[in-house]
């Protein structure tokens, strides 16, 4: 039986910070501020994979008062959940996302840029848009 999950995030920019999503390096003057890299489209994506199995949100799974997330890598934690799914006996059949951002820089473009989360996990579409957009 197909089950869905939704999954949303939000982190505030900060200059100076690494800015890192779906798993990868994204050139840009700030990054996400977080416990770990910050990567808000893995937590998203992680938290619609933990809520179709009617699991507790990321929070509890990879609380961010535990000294061993601190700085990690996102989409290895994603990895624990792919794994936790599998487990499950699920398979994740397709992810759709949509990044909203205050700011973006103009590579990015401001429609679909094509981005493939580092992981071969599923067939994945994303899309990155910012605010003043006309897209
Ligand atoms: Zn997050």
């Amino acid at each position: 039986m197909p089950k869905i999950g939704i999954g949303y995030d939000i982190h505030r920019l900060e200059a100076g910070r690494r800015l890192v999503l779906g798993g990868l390096d994204i050139p840009f003057s700030a990054g996400l501020f977080g416990h770990s890299d910050g990567d808000a489209l893995v937590h998203a994506v992680m938290d619609a994979l933990l809520g179709a199995l009617g699991e507790s949100d990321i929070g509890a799974h990879f609380p961010d008062t535990d000294p061993q997330y601190k700085g990690a890598r996102s989409i290895g934690l994603l990895d624990e959940v792919v794994g936790l799914v599998r487990e499950r006996g699920g398979e994740i059949a397709n992810v759709d996302a949509v990044i909203v951002a205050e700011e973006t820089e103009s590579t990015w473009g401001s429609k679909s840029v094509g981005w493939r989360m580092d992981r071969p996990t599923s067939r994945c579409r994303i899309f990155a848009i910012s605010w003043d957009s006309q897209a």
